[in-house]
Parts: structure tokens; C-alpha cells; sequence
């Protein structure tokens, strides 16, 4: 104990022993009802909650300690809002019973709640995981692989991988957005490597991760591997299909030593440890997933606007979860695509179905979190309730499944547990109406256990036992007014009033006097007295007992629930695509491994249902790889450009999502990689330029793009100078359309009119526009595409629609009209600066670059014919030549 410590009070002295020990979390310290915080995290979380910093003395009168606490019962809200400031919080509580703590009560750290290790409810959102991630980097120089893990302890997902490259280890923590990340200290520290670029960048794109830096001692190879098959109670990892993984096993093993450092709890539901497998999966990088607004949108990050709102319809919170991981994890294995799209087919056509299964599935509560809250012990007996009638669904919906056709709705019926058992236990065993608190009783319901039958017996009758026994004392005194009453001081006992006080058997106790009145008690009352309060204490104590047993029965059976619960999820899954399917009128596209896409008719999912009914024009695409490898774009802005290239990429990726989709019909040949290059808002803020992330991304294209990929490109190369910029697109259009000797399919939206020539050099190339309409001095957008290029910008006609003035526009109409004409007027000005209100005329103010061809220098030296001319009548000229030039 340090000098210091030895000035405080015994209890502050047991505070620092405990903080000290837990330097990075701010400190719960329970004190009676209260979680109270000292020193510098009084400080910080008195400023985070909006709380009263007091202060309270510390041994010497003089020191005053900062202090600022919160209520037990409600220290979720604050809690809540602590770790969302990304810190993290460790809880103390009392662990002995304070009347039976010889000096200060012993204390411990029963938990850390950490921003990537959250099970309360108030602190998950029902449709996102919380994702807590450790990576190790390649462990010398001639290394290469990565280690990857990742894992919800709300649902128990715990995953992990490793990969060769650093871009892929970036992008997986972008897809899976952890909100905590685990790294090697000594990989951390090194301020030059890998992995302090990896937390800088991941920083940015997540700005509210918290890193933690952990020993590399976690991330040792064979202490990972014992931890895991520890936990896992296995001899090795192969039944999980991760035993020959090296760096994989590492990452997971300091996620473990983690868990169970910060838990201290039962974590039999992370019951399985699967690996990340991106072989089948159709890649979409950071940048284009963002662009694409599939989880979120660009501007405000919300999940308003993006594909993924557009498209759930799920029912439950483990569907819309399984619904974002299939958006973020589309495939590319034909089969398995078009069976997805078999199921989606059922239920979009059987509505009875449909509609009666999701009917059932708005009742099912969210299993996967609630069989965590049942494993870490936190759940109550309303959550066993809600997993009862969560539960009492399961056999409809099998019923409802056993005539439908398909394998994945046939695989569900055959092999989805109702878990009836589990269902009949909570039935017999919770009361419905049971509070949230786990101490005051009515928990568990009459019938289920003999003992506590008994007791709640004897506790109903105490009532008619006292008014017997106050019925019989009233009688054999004489006391008419005799009663009996209860306080937490003296028990049970008789009160007489002052006047009646003579009539007071003699074996009546004095215990208490009142102004008016004596309290009495006798043997036989204490007698009934221990009896009774005895009993209210014993049930109590029984019924806690018998639900924490109920609870470890149900947590040992927590992989049959979490099997029930992923099926349910599939279900809720496919429903919901089948609805959304239905109600946006999608279609069944045909999935196919040629080289072709073709839609007709498209729309884009999330705009057209921003718009009214019927108001979004349709248009169909076709690429392949013999005549319309790349299509070249053009049209003014606002005309539909972007629009058309991102529905298609949607397109392509719903329909690799199992999805059906916005389409009178569609034929996919299934692609490996979408990549785009659109707008590049956002990533200013990672201290690039626009140019320098818009050649990044180009880059990664061209060095990326297989032929078995699509490439959405809108405008490259409008952040330099214009024949910069064209050159660069021309380049990357000729690179994208010769590729591997098959080229990529790809679209491209320009402004650059210039590349509609490029059709001219390749028969692959091929020109489309969008349509419009110019009526009067405005310009009506039609949003259609069609065959050919155009050479109109309609720049000022969308300036004008946009509300710039009309003065404004009119000459902007008149400097177009002159940059038409040419360049330079007679005098050497710029004809673009020329106006009709300009009054000059006559002599320019600056000798002219090209002379004017009427002045009579000009005539004279015109008419002279040099091979004519003797010597001294060019002498003469020169002479002449010079007089008139002197005169002008
Ligand atoms: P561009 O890329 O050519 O500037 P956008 O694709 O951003 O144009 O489209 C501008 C707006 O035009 C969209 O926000 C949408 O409101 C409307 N729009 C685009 N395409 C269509 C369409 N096919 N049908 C109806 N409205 C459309």
C-alpha cells in the first residue's frame, strides 16, 4: 500500500486496492444502494452522465475526495451511456452479506462492460450485432498472414480467419463494424508498422471504435489454442473446420482470454467457432459497399434510405440481422444462389403461407440474446417468459412448413427442434406476471415445487391465524379493542390502549409504550411471529433458488436453443425477402454462369420508392462480353446517370443475395467483384484529395477487376484539369475493355462527350444517353436511356432549374455561345468574354497576335510578289512599308 493510501479510510483503502487492479475501466464501486465512483472517474463520469460531483472526506479532515454516484436500480441508463462514450466500466459488488462482514464488507469486480463486450438490453439494438474483433499481424518481417477473429457475446457468433493480405483484414473490419478491437501491444507500438496504419485507418472509417491494446502474451500461439479447446471441451478444432489454422486461432484465443478476463461468467453459449470464408463470397470493397449504400446511406449514415431498410420486412430481430449479413455477404456459387431464390419463389407465391408464418414470427422475441442473458445468468423471469411464448410458436410454424415445397423450407420442417420440452418447463415452472427483480418472489408458479407450496400454504394462513389468535386474547381479557399489529422493529405484537391497560393479562410483555396505548407481545405470539416471517424469508430465498435452476437447466441446453433460433432466423429471412418480393413487385431473376447481364426494364430499389407510385422510369441493360463490354454514358447532370449505374450494380447484388428484384425480368451470369468509383464525399476527412481518392479507387479497379466482374464508374477524372482528365478516362477505358484479352463489363458515366469516339475503336464500346427534352429555354429530363451518344451538356439549363438567377443564366448563355464561335475575335480578345452590351469598337487597345487583314501594311505587303521584285524596289517597299506603318 502506498504512502498515500495509508491516509484513507479503510474503505477508500479497498477501493484503490481494486482500482488499481482495473486502471483501464471506470470503477462501480456498490455501496448499499448506490454504485459509487472516486477520483478521477468521478471526474470524467460525473461530466459524461450529467451528475453531481461532490466530495467526501478522506481520513484527514482536510483531503477531500471527488465522489459522484448513481442509483443500483437504474445504473443501466448510465451505464449505457458510459460505454457508448466508448469507456469502458468495471462492476464491483458487495460479496458477503454486510450483517455478517467482519469489517469492511469484501468486495469484488464481477464484470467489465467493455464497448465491444455489451449483453445488457438497453444497450443492443435489436437489429445489429455488436461485434468485439482481435487481430494479429504477420509476426515477422518475412511473414505475411493475418489473424483474424470476430464475435457477439450477445448471440455467441464467434468467428475467425486469416488472410494474406492487409486490404482484406481492413475490409472485413469495415464489413463487420466492431465496435472494439483487440490488437498486439508490441505490433501497436510500433509506430512505422502495419498495424499502427491499421488502427489509424480503421479509426476513420469507424470513428467510434475503441482499440484495445492487449499483451502479446494473449495472442501467443499455443496458450490461444489451449484457451479454445478448454472452453470448447474438445482434443482439437477440427470438427470446427479450423485446425489448420494458425494466426486465426491466435486472434481467437486473445478474443477468449479477453471474455473471460472482463466476464467472469459462463459462456457455454459461444458453443462453436466458425471460420471466415470469403471464397464464396462476391467481393465489394469498403468504398463501393459504401457508395452502393447498402447498410447505410453516404450523407447522413443513416439506415433510413439505404438497400437494407428498403428491403426488411423481417419480423424478428434475428432475421433483420441475418438480412444485413446476407447484404453484406452476397454469393457467388450458382446453386446455392438459385436456391435461395426456390424459396423466395414459395413463399412469394403461397401468400396463405407467407402470411401465416410471419404472423407466428412477430411473436418470436429475440431467442439468440435472450439464450445469451440465460447462459451469462443475467436473464429474469420476464425474459423466460418471453422465451415461453417465443417458444410456444415452434410447432405451428413446423406444421405450417410440412407441405412446402423447397430444400431450405423442407430442411427447416425436418430439422428445426420445438424444443417442447423446454417449453413445458418454462410453462409449469414462471409465473407470467413475475416482476424484473429476482428477490421479492412471485417468481415461480403454484404446483411447481412441493416445498415452496408448503410455505406460501402457511404464509396465506398466517392472516386467519392472526385473527384468531387476536379473537381468542380479545376474549379471555376482556380487551374489546385488542389488536394486533406489525412493525419492522418489534415484529408482531398486541396494543391496548391507555384506558384498557387494567385488564392486561399478566403474561402480556411490555415491549413498547405510546402516548395512548402499551405494545405487548407473548411466547405464543413470537411463536407465530418466528413461524411466519421465517417463512416469507424462506420463500423468498426458495423461489430464487428454484429459478436460478431453472435458468442453468435452460442454459445447458443452449446450443438446442441457438440451433431453433438461426433456422428461425432463415425463415424470418426468406419471408421477409418473399415479402418485400410481393409488395416492391420484384421479379425471379435467372441466375446463370455465363458472361451476360441483362435486365429489363430495372428500377432502383431505394429511389423508386422515394418517389410517387409509378413515377420511377424503368430501363433495361444489357452487357456481355462481345458487343457491349463497356457502356459509355453520357447525358446532363441530373438526367438519371447514377441512378441507372447503381441500380444495376443493386441489381446484381439483390440477386446474389437470393433476392428477387427490381426488374420486368433478369438474367444474371454471376459476378465476382462489384467495384464502383462514384463520388468520393467522405473520405476527405481521411486528409485526401478528391483526385488522390478517386485515382485510388481506379487503381484498385484496374488492378483488381477480373473478367468475371462489373465496374461501375461514375465520372473519372473531373478532379484535374480537363485533358488530364480525359486522357486518364480514355486510358482506363481502353485498359478496362482489353483486360485479361476479355475485358470487363463495365459502365461508364461521363461528361467528357469526347469518349463517345472511343465506340469508334472497339466494337465492345458502345454509346448510350439519356434522354431529354428541351422545350422553350428549359430542358424536361425523360430519365430514359437510349442507343448513342450526345454532345449536349445542359449545363445552364439545369443551372437555371436549380434557381441561379436569370441574369446570371442569360449570360452564362451568351459566354457558351461565343466559346462556340471560336476562340478570339479580330482584335485578339477572348471571344468569350464578349458581350452584347459591350460598346467598343474600332481600334483594339493591344496589338492584335494575328493582324487584322484589311489595314495597309497588311494590303500592300499582300500584293507584293518577292520573286518579282528587284533589290532596290524591295529596299523601296521596306521604305513604304515603314511611312505606313508610322501613319497608323
Ligand atoms: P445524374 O447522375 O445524371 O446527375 P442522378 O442519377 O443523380 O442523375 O438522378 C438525379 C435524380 O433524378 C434522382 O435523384 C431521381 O430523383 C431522378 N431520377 C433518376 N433516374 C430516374 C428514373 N429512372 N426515373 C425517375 N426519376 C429518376
Amino acid at each position: 500500500m502506498s504512502e498515500n493510501q495509508k491516509n484513507l479510510t479503510p474503505m477508500l483503502q479497498q477501493y484503490m486496492e481494486i482500482k488499481n487492479q482495473h486502471q483501464g475501466a471506470i470503477l462501480f464501486y456498490r455501496l448499499g444502494d448506490f454504485y459509487e465512483m472516486f477520483f478521477d472517474d468521478a471526474i470524467k463520469a460525473s461530466k459524461i452522465l450529467g451528475i453531481t460531483l461532490t466530495s467526501r472526506n478522506s481520513k484527514a479532515d482536510t483531503d477531500k475526495v471527488p465522489l459522484c454516484g448513481i442509483p443500483y436500480h437504474s445504473s443501466a441508463s448510465y451505464l449505457a451511456k458510459l460505454v457508448r462514450a466508448g469507456h469502458k466500466v468495471a462492476v464491483c459488488e458487495q460479496v458477503e452479506d454486510p450483517k455478517e462482514a467482519k469489517g469492511i464488507v469484501k468486495r469484488e469486480v464481477v464484470r467489465i462492460i467493455t464497448p465491444g463486450l455489451v449483453t445488457d438490453e438497453q444497450l443492443l439494438d435489436d437489429k445489429n450485432n455488436l461485434y468485439i474483433a482481435a487481430v494479429i499481424g504477420p509476426r515477422k518481417k518475412t511473414d505475411t498472414i493475418w489473424g483474424i477473429s470476430i464475435l457477439d457475446i450477445s448471440t455467441g457468433e464467434f468467428l475467425a480467419g486469416e488472410f494474406s493480405s492487409y486490404e482484406t483484414i481492413l475490409d472485413e473490419l469495415a464489413r463487420m463494424t466492431p465496435s472494439e478491437i483487440l490488437l498486439p501491444e508490441k505490433q501497436l507500438e510500433d509506430a512505422e508498422g502495419l498495424m499502427a496504419t491499421l488502427s489509424k485507418q480503421i479509426g476513420q472509417i469507424l470513428p467510434a471504435v475503441c482499440i484495445t491494446s492487449r499483451a502479446d502474451y494473449d495472442f501467443h500461439k499455443d496458450r490461444a489454442k489451449e484457451l479454445l479447446l478448454d472452453h470448447f471441451r474438445v482434443a482439437n478444432l477440427a470438427g470446427f473446420g479450423c485446425e489448420q489454422m494458425k494466426e486465426g486461432l491466435s486472434a481467437a484465443g486473445a478474443l477468449f482470454a479477453y471474455i473471460n478476463e472482463t466476464q467472469k461468467t459462463n459462456l457455454s453459449h459461444i458453443n462453436k467457432l466458425s471460420p471466415i470464408d470469403l471464397n464464396d463470397v462476391l467481393i465489394i470493397d469498403e468504398s463501393s459497399r459504401r457508395n452502393l449504400e447498402i447498410t447505410q446511406t453516404i450523407a447522413g449514415g443513416t439506415r433510413e434510405g439505404s438497400l437494407l431498410a428498403t428491403l426488411d420486412f423481417t419480423c424478428t430481430p434475428m432475421g433483420a440481422r441475418l438480412l444485413k449479413k446476407s447484404l453484406l455477404f452476397p454469393i457467388q456459387n450458382t446453386e446455392r444462389i438459385i436456391a435461395r431464390h426456390d424459396t423466395v419463389e414459395v413463399l412469394h407465391k403461397e401468400a396463405s403461407l407467407r402470411s401465416s408464418l410471419r404472423e407466428l414470427l412477430l411473436k418470436v422475441y429475440d431467442i439468440e440474446r435472450l439464450n445469451s442473458r440465460i447462459v451469462l445468468g443475467s436473464a429474469n423471469a420476464r425474459d423466460l417468459t418471453a422465451l415461453k411464448h417465443s417458444l410456444g410458436q415452434l410447432p405451428q410454424l413446423k406444421e405450417l412448413l410440412s407441405s412446402a415445397q423447397g430444400t431450405i423450407l423442407q430442411t427447416i420442417h425436418e430439422s428445426m427442434d420445438s424444443l417442447t420440452d423446454i417449453c413445458e418447463l418454462l410453462e409449469s415452472s414462471i409465473n407470467e406476471e413475475a416482476p424484473v427483480t429476482l428477490r421479492d418472489g412471485k417468481l415461480i408458479k403454484t404446483g411447481y415445487n412441493a416445498e415452496l407450496d408448503q410455505i406460501n400454504i402457511l404464509l396465506k394462513n398466517g392472516k386467519q391465524l392472526i385473527l384468531d389468535l387476536e379473537n381468542k386474547e380479545k376474549e379471555a381479557s376482556g380487551i374489546a379493542k385488542l389488536k394486533i399489529g406489525f412493525n419492522k422493529v418489534f415484529g408482531y405484537y398486541f396494543e391496548v390502549s391507555k384506558i384498557q391497560q387494567v385488564n392486561v393479562p399478566d403474561y402480556f410483555i411490555r415491549k413498547q409504550t405510546l402516548v395512548n396505548a402499551e405494545r405487548f407481545i407473548t411466547p405464543e405470539l413470537k411463536e407465530f411471529e418466528n413461524k411466519v416471517l421465517g417463512a416469507q424469508d424462506k420463500s423468498l430465498e426458495l423461489e430464487h433458488a428454484l429459478f436460478c435452476q431453472i435458468r442453468s437447466q435452460l442454459a445447458e441446453q443452449s446450443s438446442r436453443i441457438m440451433e431453433t433460433a438461426s433456422f428461425l432466423a432463415e425463415l424470418d429471412l426468406f419471408a421477409s425477402l418473399a415479402e418485400a418480393a410481393r409488395r416492391l413487385k420484384y421479379v425471379r431473376p435467372e441466375i446463370n454462369s455465363g458472361d451476360t447481364i441483362s435486365i429489363s426494364d430495372g428500377r432502383h430499389p431505394v429511389i423508386e420508392c422515394a418517389l410517387p407510385n409509378g413515377k420511377f422510369v424503368p430501363n433495361d441493360i444489357h452487357l456481355d462480353q462481345s458487343d457491349n463490354e463497356v457502356l459509355i454514358i453520357t447525358g446532363p447532370n441530373m438526367a438519371g446517370k447514377s441512378t441507372i449505374l447503381r441500380q444495376t450494380a443493386l441489381i446484381v447484388l439483390m440477386a446474389q443475395v437470393g433476392s428477387f428484384v427490381p426488374a420486368t425480368s433478369a438474367a444474371i451470369g454471376v459476378v465476382d467483384r462489384i467495384f464502383t468509383r462514384v463520388g468520393a464525399m467522405d473520405n476527405l476527412r481521411q486528409g485526401q484529395s478528391t483526385f488522390m481518392v478517386e485515382m485510388n479507387e481506379t487503381a484498385n479497379i484496374l488492378n483488381n477487376a477480373t473478367e468475371k466482374s462489373l465496374v461501375i464508374l461514375d465520372e473519372i477524372g473531373r478532379g484535374t484539369s480537363t485533358f488530364d482528365g480525359l486522357s486518364i478516362a480514355w486510358a482506363v477505358t481502353e485498359e478496362l475493355v482489353n483486360k485479361n484479352g476479355t475485358g470487363v463489363k463495365t459502365i461508364f458515366a461521363t461528361h467528357y462527350h469526347e469518349l463517345t469516339e472511343l465506340s469508334k475503336t472497339n466494337k465492345r464500346i458502345k454509346n448510350f444517353n439519356i434522354g431529354v427534352r428541351e422545350w422553350n429555354d428549359t430542358i424536361i429530363f425523360l430519365h430514359k436511356l437510349l442507343a448513342g451518344g450526345t454532345n449536349r451538356s445542359y449545363g445552364i439549363q439545369v443551372a437555371a432549374l436549380a434557381g441561379v438567377p436569370p441574369h446570371v443564366i442569360e449570360r452564362a448563355n451568351e459566354l457558351l455561345h461565343n466559346i462556340e464561335k471560336g476562340e478570339f475575335n479580330q482584335y485578339g480578345e477572348p471571344n468569350i468574354a464578349q458581350s452584347k452590351n459591350d460598346k467598343k469598337s474600332g481600334k483594339p487597345n493591344q496589338m492584335a497576335l494575328f493582324a487584322a487583314a484589311n489595314d495597309p501594311v497588311h494590303i500592300k505587303l499582300e500584293n507584293a510578289d518577292p520573286n518579282q521584285l528587284t533589290p532596290m524596289e524591295a529596299l523601296t517597299l521596306v521604305y513604304e512599308l515603314k511611312a505606313l506603318s508610322r501613319a497608323d
